[in-house]
């Protein structure tokens, strides 16, 4: 019987590792990439305001964006595998997952509530100080490309650096929920922000040629998804991959080459949860939940209350919930009650509450499960056989828009309102800034 655990090995790039040799490989990487999913850590998120209009919310992140710093950030590139494609039902990616500390050389605010919640996930800060690969906001205006890897320097060796590549390669990006991620991107390693929203827009349009995509956005597509938070997703997805792979179905492998100069120095495995396995291998278990559920975790993925609630907070159980309700209840005859009395609570299944035991690599772990999410969503979207031609080495660049019917959700990013999306796209009354133009003139 197959292991259906994803064991997820993830490089650490900090200044011991990262020199022309390690910069030279990303580069490499993102240049055969189908596409890129990015997350970053941020140093936090400033007042959550009730804002009601685009502008208001734009100016909001954008406030946050110019006093706080993008801790880490995590890439993880998918590469399409079209020697394994002809092997038949898959649809293979290899994939480079990257956790990089990064730290802004100007003063910045540290929230309380944002430093505890990542140390809470073992972020070490002393770590970032040691090790973190600097950046300035000064550095923003330095935009050169050397055209041969031995013309490489040293200066050109950052962080900034990399996020540009993969901007100048027009690779599609994804991220979940990207609002702000894409405001913090566009600040701290390209230019300052506009001041209109609209203008934010046209500028991020015409910056990633590639194309963005938003899984959450694309899981308000999904009737399967009845929640849209990150772990959430992730973990339903995996769990129909899985289902889709023990009946030999069509589904997404994903495959770790070995790095030519880099090591992971982690790894993090992604499991179904134990019950759920028992019933992949045929055993006839009972998903009943055996402890309370907090609502307002399962509903959200946080709870206000995380140290003193004694409901679970792990996704596989509100998964395993969610599969009994709707697959086993109504056959199982055994069954007395729909919730067991919390008192009744094993204390030791408190401990067990997941924590996405990514410890302290959240941005890179995080990265990888955006990216599976998007790979499952390719998947069920692809266009008729005779129409597609996954199996040949295709141009990198266009291989999402060629195989898969994925026009509807392009460009179209979360905001507060499920159904008005924060759409990038060319506008006939919208200019984009001259800062812009100017500056993306050096980009391409
Ligand atoms: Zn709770």
């Amino acid at each position: 019987m197959a292991d259906f655990t994803i064991n997820v090995p993830i490089v650490e790039l900090n200044v011991s590792n990262f020199d022309g040799r390690s910069y030279q490989e990303l580069v490499e990487i993102i240049h055969k990439s189908s596409f890129c999913s990015i997350d970053f850590e941020l140093s936090g998120l400033g007042e959550s305001s009730r804002c009601s209009s685009v502008q208001e919310r734009y100016e909001s992140v954008k406030k946050a964006a110019q006093t706080r710093s993008i801790v880490s950030v995590g890439l993880a590139f998918y590469v399409h595998n079209h020697h394994k494609q002809q092997s038949g039902c898959l649809l293979p990616f290899d994939v480079y997952v990257f956790d990089a500390k990064t730290l802004c050389r100007e003063n910045f605010i540290i929230e309380p509530k944002a430093a505890s919640f990542l140390i809470k996930h073992g972020f070490d800060f002393n770590h970032l100080f040691q090790t973190g690969l600097g950046y300035s906001l000064d550095d923003r205006d330095k935009i050169q490309f050397p055209k041969y890897p031995s013309q490489f320097k040293p200066a050109d060796v950052q962080i900034r650096q990399v996020v540009l590549q993969i901007i100048r390669s027009q690779v599609p990006i994804v991220v979940h929920n990207g609002f702000c991620d894409l405001l913090f991107l566009y600040h701290h390693f390209y230019d300052n922000l506009p001041d209109r929203a609209d203008v934010f827009q046209q500028n991020v349009n015409d910056l990633f040629r590639g194309g963005v995509y938003d899984t959450k956005y694309i899981s308000f597509d999904s009737e399967d998804l009845s929640c849209s938070y990150l772990s959430y997703i992730f973990k339903k997805i995996h769990r129909n991959n899985v289902i889709k792979q023990a009946s030999s179905a069509k589904h997404v492998e994903i495959l770790f080459p070995k790095f030519n100069s880099l090591k992971p120095t982690i790894n993090i495995p992604c499991k179904v949860g134990r019950k759920f396995n028992e019933l992949l291998k045929g055993n006839n278990i009972s998903l009943q939940p055996c402890l309370q559920i907090c609502e307002k975790f399962a509903q959200s993925g946080f709870c206000l209350d995380e140290t003193n609630c004694v409901l679970s907070h792990n996704v596989d159980d509100v998964l395993d919930a969610e599969y009994y309700f709707t697959h086993q209840r109504n056959s199982d005859k055994r069954r007395k009650l729909d919730h067991e009395d919390p008192e009744n609570l094993n204390p030791d299944s408190r401990t067990k509450n997941d924590m996405n035991s990514s410890f302290g690599h959240r941005a890179g772990f995080d990265s990888f499960i955006t990216g599976f999410c998007f790979a499952y969503f390719l998947l069920t979207h692809e266009k008729p056989d005779d129409s597609n031609d996954l199996c040949m080495d295709g141009d990198a660049s266009d291989f999402l828009e060629s195989n898969f019917n994925i026009e509807h959700v392009k460009n179209r990013l979360a905001l507060m309102k499920r159904s008005h999306p924060f759409c990038l796209m060319k506008s006939n009354f919208v200019k984009m800034s001259t800062e812009h133009m100017k500056k993306s003139s050096m980009l391409f």
